[in-house]
């Protein structure tokens, strides 16, 4: 009722006419594209970009930000394919993808060492083919072939690992940000003419004309308007919630939701990656994550609501159990916080949910009486440029339109130079190691976040001393990344993703956003609230030993000093979302 009576009073301000109603609001503003593309995760902002390139009018709708779902909770191994050696298509195609990613985002990309320790003879032959299959492909990756190792040497390159173990295989992966992944694909899609709309949720699509077309309307979560637009051809790339977004058009979609756990630690525990076998089988793994080490993940059928999902104790002890086994060390790390996600699996029943196809598909609505209408199930971050490609094609096909795709040959923002680290600090006076970390994140963008620095040489300053992130980063995130919340600055520059979990940056890093977005009392509050929150959600499943006291000193912080838990701000929405109830 509230959206209804705000936006006819807008209505009556403005003098615009009504374009029509849904769900009892009133459309406030109506837009005409080629190609309407839903969810801005890594499948959605890759089809985005990939359609904006070919020369698509092209709109991404995310109800969320950028990388706010799945691809978030994810390691973001863009793998050769270990898990999948039965699918030896899929294996080839990931090799490939590799290929692709080191040419087009090689700033955000690193390689990681990988040791496969094994404790007794069976464990010799568990890799079934791996060893052979990798090593084939190993030339194209640009990384040797795989190696076994005596236990001297791989204690010597891990000391952590076992004492007992008998050897281990040696192998590399290489890794991407998934967070500035999929944000520089939004971004480039931007360049490349696409409209890029976050927190903005589509609740309805209706088909038009003689069914060749559609509308799809969204609710702007920013404004509190109902928007519209219409479309030939609408892409459903919303990942777990593909089955409700199909909804919305009257289509069916099904998905096999299996969920995810990572369990995280203050800092780099171990030097090189470990993958071992879990205490039923399956493989899992610990690796050296930005500064913080990953340990995951588990794979289970879960039908729970992905938006509420935190890590059960069961998971997590599963996790710590299956590790320590190769390293024992394990339970005196200190633990910081978990992360889960919803894999959107293809709708494989009747067999275990870790045989069921790493693959994806993309459903053609066209056999329901729905053409230009497409659906995503399955995939991976890896598989992120294939899918938008094989897609995009289909497009083309429907639409009449014969440019190539490019997305793997065009460098993504950032990827076009080397960048000279060691020059740089000397000219900008600035240490080398938050030099090393900004290039991590900005490639050859980090002249001009310097250059902000050389003007204002106070924004020189290390607002996350964890990362270490500096206020000109953060200064230039905000005008040139499209955040709204403090927890959308972390995805730009992984704020509060460190040892103290945002305990000491937050409240400045919100001062810098209330400056620049010119935040006001109440906004500024609500958005400190709403990212402690979103941080305790995935420390409460491990708030234990030292941890313990890191949590106090935060709620010390944030409740006594900043006297935030006297605040009779209502913090579970935020002002946008009001309109919504
Ligand atoms: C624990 C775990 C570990 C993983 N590790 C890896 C890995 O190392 N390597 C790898 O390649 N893959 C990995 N994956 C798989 C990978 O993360 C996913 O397959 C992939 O990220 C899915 O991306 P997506 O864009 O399809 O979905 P999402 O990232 O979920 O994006 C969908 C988007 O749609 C939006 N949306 C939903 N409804 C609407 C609506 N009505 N209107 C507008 N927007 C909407 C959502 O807000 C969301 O942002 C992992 C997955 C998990 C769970």
């Amino acid at each position: 009722m509230l959206v209804l009576s705000v936006a006819v009073l807008l209505l009556l301000k403005t003098g615009l006419s009504s374009i029509g109603t849904v769900r009892g609001c009133v459309i406030m503003t109506e837009s005409e594209f080629d190609v309407v593309v839903i969810g801005g995760g890594s499948t959605g902002t890759a089809v985005a970009r990939d359609c904006a390139m070919r020369g698509f009018r092209t709109i991404l709708l995310e109800r969320d930000d950028i990388a706010s779902a799945t691809v978030g909770t994810c390691a973001g191994m863009i793998s050769s394919g270990l898990k999948y050696m039965e699918e030896p298509e899929i294996v080839d195609m990931c090799s490939q993808e590799v290929v692709y990613f080191n040419r087009i985002a090689r700033h955000i990309v690193t390689k990681l060492p990988i040791l496969t320790p094994m404790l007794e003879m069976s464990d010799l032959s568990s890799g079934g083919n791996f060893a052979e299959e990798y090593s084939k492909r190993a030339a194209t990756r640009d990384v040797p072939p795989v190696l076994f190792l005596t236990p001297e040497d791989t204690r010597e390159i891990e000391p952590s690992v076992h004492p007992d173990i008998i050897a281990a295989m040696y192998f590399e992966e290489f890794f991407i940000d998934p967070f500035r992944y999929c944000l520089l694909q939004a971004l480039d899609a931007k360049n490349h003419g696409a409209e890029v709309n976050t927190y903005c949720e589509v609740v309805d699509i209706q088909q038009e004309g003689s069914g060749d077309s559609y509308r799809v309307n969204y609710y702007n979560r920013t404004t509190g308007d109902m928007e519209s637009t219409t479309t030939q051809a609408v892409v459903n790339a919303a990942g777990p919630w593909a089955p409700d977004v199909a909804k919305n058009a009257g289509a069916e979609v099904e998905i096999r939701p299996n969920k995810g756990a990572h369990v995280i630690f203050d800092r780099r525990i171990v030097n090189v990656g470990i993958i071992t076998k879990a205490v039923d089988g399956r493989m899992i793994y610990l690796f050296p994550h930005e500064n913080t080490t990953l340990l995951g993940t588990t794979a289970l059928d879960s039908w729970e609501d992905p938006d509420t999902l935190v890590a059960s104790q069961d998971e997590i002890e599963y996790l710590m159990k299956s590790i320590e086994f190769v390293v024992p060390s394990i339970r005196k790390a200190r633990i910081i916080r978990t992360m889960e996600g919803v894999r959107p699996l293809v709708a494989d029943w009747k067999i275990p949910e870790d045989d069921v196809t790493r693959g994806y598909e993309v459903i053609d609505h066209a056999d329901a009486g729905m053409p230009g209408l497409y659906s995503f199930t399955g995939g991976k971050l890896v598989m992120a440029r294939h899918m938008a490609e094989a897609v995009t094609d289909r497009l083309c096909q429907l639409l009449g339109n014969h440019a190539p795709c490019r997305t793997h040959e065009v460098p993504l923002p950032g990827n076009e130079d080397d960048v000279n680290i060691e020059a740089l600090a000397k000219k900008y006076g600035v240490p080398m190691h938050t030099l090393e970390r900004m290039r991590a994140r900005r490639g050859t963008e980090i002249e001009a976040i310097l250059d902000l620095a050389q003007e204002n040489p106070e924004w020189k300053t290390n607002i996350c001393t964890c990362e270490p992130v500096t206020e000109a980063e953060i200064r230039y995130a905000i005008r040139e990344e499209f955040p709204h919340t403090l927890n959308d600055l972390r995805r730009r520059v992984r704020l509060g993703t460190g040892t103290c979990q945002g305990t000491f940056c937050t409240y400045k890093a919100a001062g810098i956003l209330a400056d620049e977005l010119g935040l006001e009392g109440e906004d500024y509050i609500v958005d400190i609230l709403d990212f402690r929150a979103e941080r305790w959600k995935g420390i409460r499943p491990v708030l234990r030993g030292e941890q313990l006291a890191q949590e106090e000193l935060a709620q010390g912080v944030y409740s006594c000093v900043g006297n935030l838990d006297q605040s009779d701000v209502e913090y579970d929405l935020k002002p946008w979302e009001e309109g919504m109830q």
